[in-house]
């Protein structure tokens, strides 16, 4: 494993433990969305270029965030759905809410996107292996190497040149979790992404293996390129699965995630 990936795994995994935090510096109870502006923004019309990778649209139905500034304080009595730090010094029991593995998977996808350069799009993916270890992780970006200003962001003008586009540059966040996986083989393991795998996608999920797709999003399913996508995995078998929940999870604070 390199230390790089290494580095980014043991940072998704701290992040994963840590979504309960509050932010106290924000208005108490003011519940917000991830990507809210993905979520009451709907997919224009004139969305016609390639597939573009996609952030958090589908996932705020999922994945809100609660700015709650007792939340942390009063760590014993979460809001009802809530997922996160609990405290109750007299339960002699396991704790039962805790976080589902789909969730906890999902979550670092969203993580991971917060990563992404993309102005238009941030796309996650997290590839779990048979025993539930993170074993990928990636968000869409330049590849190595082509700095991050030395490429267009854009996505075109009507008769412009594609070699103006963030198009032909951009790796997908499936991608790179492929290309940073930190095992031999990705045989049989779950990817979960943000988005549906545009057909360029699908191909190297499947040669790499891997067995079930897990998304939030399918905002381009009319699209050939989804058509073709999921032609192929069919065709592969693999497995294709809309992610669905009703918890939520808080934001982090990092500045106190260990409470008195
Ligand atoms: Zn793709």
């Amino acid at each position: 494993m390199s230390a790089r990936v290494a580095s980014a795994l043991a940072a998704a995994a701290a992040a994963g433990a840590l979504l309960y935090l509050s932010a106290k510096y924000l208005s108490r109870r003011r519940r917000l969305s991830i990507a809210k502006s993905e979520a009451t923004s709907p997919a224009s019309s004139s969305d016609s270029g390639p597939p573009e990778e996609l952030g958090t649209d589908k996932c705020v139905k999922c994945i809100d965030v609660l700015f709650d500034d007792d939340a942390q304080a009063d760590a014993g009595s979460a809001p009802a759905g809530m997922i996160g730090w609990t405290r109750d010094n007299n339960r002699s029991t396991k704790r039962e809410a805790v976080l589902p593995w789909d969730d906890y998977f999902m979550a670092v996808a969203v993580l991971s996107s917060y990563r992404s350069k993309d102005p238009n799009r941030q796309v996650g993916a997290c590839i779990v292996n048979p025993t539930k270890r993170i074993v990928g992780i990636g968000y869409n970006g330049f590849p190595v190497g082509c700095g991050d200003d030395a490429l267009p962001w854009g996505r075109g003008t009507p008769g412009g040149s594609s070699l103006d586009t963030k198009y032909p540059y951009v790796c997908h966040a499936e991608m790179n979790a492929i290309m940073n996986k930190n095992c031999e083989s990705l045989d049989g393991c779950k990817m979960y992404v943000t988005l549906f795998p545009c057909n360029e996608c699908a191909k190297l999920i499947i040669q790499s293996r891997v067995t079930e797709v897990v998304y939030c999003s399918d905002r381009y399913h009319a699209t050939e390129s989804m058509t073709a996508s999921r032609r192929m995995l069919s065709l592969a078998n693999v497995k294709t699965r809309r992610f669905s929940s009703t918890n939520r999870i808080n934001a982090i604070d990092f500045n106190n995630v260990d409470p008195a």
